[in-house]
């Protein structure tokens, strides 16, 4: 029967996301996700509505929006509540990307981009970074239905100036343009504020996600912002019961406690440069992040390939990516202060080895 699937799923690879260690006492640093638990508040809401459960979810999650229009300055009817963020990619995609037309994605960057556009039967076009991680000077995005840029980019975790979105919205002016702000926290910079004001570009939407800086990857929770009058169209692509009970409670609750998301990003941003200075001062190159991960550049794609191998068979589990401009890489999220102490302890370790094996002579 599997000639009944559409050509362009079964031509398709499935995306694989960062393994899972059996072992719940590794280190895991491979998946962005927050070393911290979510705000205590989290638990309370989540034991309430586990008591209605009988009942379905409130369709347009209401409260969860109202109160993510209140944080960032916007109306409710800007905000969608989604399954995770990568929900929301989802609904742009079907919402405006037809077969054969165009979405424009950078290189390097969030690779499930490439597996939406496969399923939708899209044509995926990738546009190359600069070297050093800027938008190319020539764009021509007149035929994209739509343009995604992650802000800080995984997995360079570069960020880029409000200046830049503004000229892509211009720029993919007959299709939309995603913001996709998965770390945005952390860098302290977001480009909500251009949908509050009377000149926001028609074409932008945001996408934040609750995976990362509020510590509730394990729950699916996102959020998507445009215009109101676009969000009324998106509206139309979302599943009704998208976002279930114990997920809403959850997301308002954390929502809410703002102080101890700010509190627990500052310790993983004060991690992060502790991290960074440490690899740097080893000779280590590493590219200027803004988020939650640190990608570093190694002598070559042996060596890369070497260092992840080592640190996975020590439990501390990092990504590598076998892809152009990423396989002399490893991309490293930021744990706690202990955890980056493994990953360092066991990434010298790896050093003095392969230099031990580097300096035998040869024959
Ligand atoms: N965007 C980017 C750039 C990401 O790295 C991720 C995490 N894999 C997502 C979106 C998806 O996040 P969520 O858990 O909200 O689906």
């Amino acid at each position: 029967m599997a000639d009944c699937v559409r050509e362009t799923v079964r031509q398709m690879t499935a995306y694989v996301p960062g393994e899972t260690p059996a072992n719940a006492g590794a280190v895991k640093l491979n998946q962005n996700e927050s070393p911290y638990p979510p705000s205590p508040r989290v638990a309370q809401a989540v034991r309430e509505a586990a008591g209605n459960l009988s009942r379905y979810p409130d369709s347009p999650a209401s409260s969860l929006r109202a109160a993510a229009a209140r944080l960032y300055g916007l109306a409710p009817d800007q905000v969608m509540a989604t399954n995770g963020s990568d929900e929301f990619l989802r609904i742009l995609y079907q919402a405006s990307a037809g077969e054969n037309e165009e979405v424009a994605a950078f290189y390097p960057s969030y690779t499930y981009y490439r597996t939406l556009a496969a399923i939708q039967g899209a044509k995926y076009r990738l546009i190359d970074f600069t070297d050093d991680y800027n938008l190319p000077a020539s764009l021509d995005l007149s035929r994209t239905r739509l343009a995604l840029l992650p802000n800080p980019n995984a997995p360079s975790g570069t960020l880029f100036g409000a200046g830049d979105i503004v000229r892509l919205c211009r720029e993919a002016k007959n299709g939309l343009v995603c913001v996709d702000e998965a770390y945005a926290d952390y860098a302290g910079a977001s480009v909500l504020g251009l949908l509050a004001g009377p000149d926001a570009p028609p074409n932008l939407v945001v996408t934040r996600t609750f995976s990362k800086s509020y510590g509730l990857a394990g729950l699916r929770v996102g959020l998507g912002f445009a215009s109101a009058g676009l969000m009324a169209q998106l509206d139309k692509v979302r599943d009704y019961y998208n976002v279930d009970r114990l997920a809403q409670a959850a997301a308002l609750a954390a929502l809410e406690d703002q102080e101890y998301m700010a509190g627990t990003t500052a310790r993983v941003v004060a991690t992060r440069d502790r991290a960074v200075a440490e690899l740097t001062g080893r000779g280590v190159f590493v590219w200027p992040t803004r988020a939650n991960f640190i990608l570093v550049r190694l002598a070559n794609a042996a060596e890369a390939k070497g260092a992840y191998e080592w640190l996975r068979r020590k439990e501390v589990f990092v990504r590598y990516f076998n892809a152009p401009r990423l396989a002399d890489h490893l991309r490293i999220t930021v744990g706690t202060d202990r955890e980056m102490g493994r990953f360092l302890d066991e990434f010298d370790a790896w050093r003095g080895r392969t230099r031990t094996i580097q300096s035998v002579p040869p024959g």
